[in-house]
């Protein structure tokens, strides 16, 4: 049970001052929750200097003022479209206040004439008149308190403004109790972090650009907390797992030994390293959560067909489920024919796959009679029962959370699991990510692959490329288009990619097609499938190129627009065309002028293909604030921690919890228990709701 200190901060934001239902539905837009705690972590991105206190004659137009005046005069508009001004005063110089678009009454009310006010504004100087255009503050000199030297600024939506926001801030701030220090004395000492509430009290009021960096104490503290709550949830749900006992598996190799000797390669020795490990936790008495790593094309289905036959050789059944039908589709027709020869029965189930094969499907499965299954999500639908389910393989599946992990696994009690992707992630997002996870990878792809003749090439040599193109497609090559990213909409991301399609289908005629994120799958699919049998030889897409997709006989990728990628993606894609062994093209097209990140990533691209080495020069050259889509990984999911800047103490977070989990394993110690509060500060009380003390 969540502890009674933290009551106030999970309170609903409607206990607020001010808080309206319609104000309440906009800030739940902004923040994404609407209790206390959500506001609290909703921190400023900039700072108003308001301490700039000038007497009028000697002020500087342009800044922030803050004066005491004297209200002299009223000047009603004259005709609709002017403003209404008001002229006020100090003791050696006239101001005049402008307002448009505003109540006459209201102002009135404000500034009645004579009255002494404390304004605080923007400053201008026309026709060497000072003006101000709708002050932020007008006040009576009684409540000038209320105007900060320096006011923090927030990111904002529709329906919110600034000020509002300080307001329910300064409410919400009051409600922070003194919580019990969760970090270790020691070490926020050598730090000099501040205490959470410190932190969190100074966090909103920053005295300086500088107290706005990722670096300043308050942000370190909150995302070190942040990051231990995290670090901290996965090293429990981990110690959490391997209380549970699983089967212990391992069969006689009589099936693994007839597939690999069909093989027309030898296993590699990264491929071998890696099926010990997972023969090893599927051997355990314990349950496998494990992932599996390797970049594109290193061979990760044949290792998921022997991880399976290894549970078919004790009359055990697998699923492999995939992201998509396509990949679904693609995975069962290149495992249906292999375990075919040794008498193994695999069967395909999608959300497509028709009511009376389904329903066969489903008694086959339940009676055992189906040792493989592979599919979409449909696999783990309530319907769907297993004679005896032991392993059950996600792959690709990058957006795959700790609780559907553990949703995953509940589904077959003992079931093993084995998570595989085909992103190289840095290990840091990995510990972020799957930190409750053991972890294989795949660290080297088979021999004799050619490497893909990668070439950075400006736009305007368009027309100079779409000509070389039309000669590759004659000489029976074929070829990916990738349309760009266009930040705004999707709308104008189809747009672009029509119109792209279009042009070129002037020259390619009825070799080439098109497919986009907006098309049904069905439709999608009978494009891909046209491409796949080689109708079509040129296909134009937009950044979909669903992950995964497998057309060897595709050796050429044009990316239009390359510098608007992020390198993960770029990286991705051109593992489309490196699948065969013929020597295979990426050209990588950039518009206009490149930044100077912009022309180091896709410099990197030229440089190598390790897509580890690229997965982490992505998150080194993030900060630049100019790439799209580099979230796309959806590893992330912090707010006050950024792994732009605060990798490091990630690392950190993880080596204090292996500290606190060896020597406090239950969380009972002084620190134990304040560790305890810090989980139900992040809510992360889900993912421990089964510890119990
Ligand atoms: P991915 O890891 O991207 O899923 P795949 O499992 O699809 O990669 O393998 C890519 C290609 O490499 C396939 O054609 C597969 O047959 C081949 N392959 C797998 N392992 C080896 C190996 N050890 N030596 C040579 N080719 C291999
Ligand atoms: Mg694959």
């Amino acid at each position: 049970m969540r502890p009674e200190v933290l009551y106030p901060l999970f309170a609903d934001l409607s206990s607020l001052k001010g808080m309206g239902p319609k104000t309440l539905k906009y800030m739940e837009n902004l923040l994404g929750g609407r209790r206390i705690i959500d506001l609290l972590f909703h921190l400023p991105t900039n700072i108003i200097d308001r301490s700039y206190r000038p007497k009028l004659q000697n002020a500087v137009a342009g800044k922030i003022c803050t004066v005491k005046v004297k209200v002299v005069e009223h000047i009603p508009p004259k005709k609709r479209q002017q403003p209404y001004r008001v002229i006020v005063e100090d003791d050696t110089e006239q101001l005049t206040l402008i307002f448009f678009k505003v109540y006459a009454d209201s102002i009135l009310k404000n500034l009645p004439v004579g009255a002494s006010k404390i304004i605080s504004g923007k400053l201008e100087r026309f026709n060497n008149q000072l003006q101000m255009a709708h002050p932020d503050f007008i006040l009576n000199e009684s409540d000038a308190a209320e105007i900060p030297e320096i006011e923090p600024v927030y990111p904002l939506t529709a329906g919110i403004t600034n000020k509002m926001l300080e307001k329910f801030m300064v409410q919400a701030l009051k409600k922070v109790p003194e919580l019990p220090e969760w970090l270790d004395e020691q070490f926020i000492k050598e730090k000099g972090w501040p205490n959470f509430k410190n932190a969190l009290l100074k966090a909103h009021h920053p005295n300086t650009i500088n107290d706005l960096q990722p670096f300043a104490k308050e942000r370190a503290r909150l995302a070190y907390d942040e990051l231990l709550a995290n670090q901290l949830t996965l090293g429990i749900v981990r110690e959490e797992r391997k209380k549970i006992k699983g089967k212990s598996i391992s069969g006689d190799g009589r099936l693994r030994q007839k597939i690999v000797e069909q093989l027309p390669f030898k296993l590699t020795e990264a491929q071998e390293k890696v099926l010990q490990e997972i023969y090893t936790d599927q051997a355990s008495e314990y349950k496998m959560m494990r992932l599996l790593q390797g970049d594109v094309g290193s061979g990760k289905t044949i290792v998921a067909l022997l991880a399976m036959l290894n549970t078919v050789e004790v009359k055990g059944q697998a699923a492999l489920m995939a992201p998509t039908e396509i990949l679904a589709q693609q995975h069962y027709e290149t495992i249906a024919p292999m375990t075919e020869t040794i008498g193994v029965k695999t069967a395909l189930l999608t959300g497509k796959t028709k009511a009376k094969e389904r329903k066969q499907i489903l008694n086959d499965l339940a009676d055992g009679k189906i040792d493989i299954i592979i599919g979409t999500h449909a696999l783990f639908q309530n319907e769907v029962i297993y004679h005896n389910l032991n392993l059950a393989i996600v792959d690709e599946q990058h957006r795959f959370g700790v609780q559907q992990r553990l949703k995953l696994s509940q589904k077959g009690i003992n079931v093993d699991v084995l998570v595989m992707t085909a992103t190289p992630i840095p290990r840091t997002l990995v510990l972020s990510a799957y930190g409750d996870m053991d972890c294989s990878v795949i660290d080297k792809l088979p021999e004799g692959r050619k490497p893909v003749d990668t070439r950075v090439i400006p736009l305007t040599k368009l027309s100079e490329v779409i000509r070389g193109l039309e000669k590759q497609i004659n000489d029976g090559i074929m070829a990916y288009w990738v349309c760009p990213l266009v930040e705004e909409s999707e709308k104008s991301d189809l747009a672009a990619a029509e119109a792209r399609f279009a042009d070129l289908q002037q020259i390619f005629g009825d070799k080439i097609g098109l497919v986009h994120g907006k098309m049904k799958e069905a439709e999608k699919n009978e494009v891909m499938n046209r491409f796949k049998n080689g109708e079509l030889r040129l296909l134009v897409a937009t950044t979909v190129i669903e992950v995964g997709v497998n057309v060897p006989q595709a050796t050429l990728m044009l990316i239009e627009h390359a510098e608007r990628f992020g390198l993960a993606q770029l990286h991705q894609l051109r593992g489309r065309v490196k699948r065969g062994n013929q020597q295979a093209i990426c050209l990588l097209m950039y518009g206009g002028h490149l930044s100077e990140t912009a022309y180091e990533r896709l410099n990197i691209m030229k440089q190598t293909e390790d897509g580890f080495v690229i997965a982490e020069k992505d998150l080194e050259l993030r900060g630049g604030g100019e790439i799209l889509g580099t979230r796309q990984s959806g590893l992330e999911d912090f707010h006050l921690a950024n792994m732009d800047y605060h990798r490091h103490l990630l690392l950190v977070a993880h080596k204090d919890t292996q500290l606190i989990i060896n020597k406090d394993k239950l969380l009972q110690s002084k620190r134990g228990q304040a560790l305890r509060t810090l989980l139900y500060l992040f809510d992360k009380d889900e993912s421990v709701q089964n510890y119990q003390a």
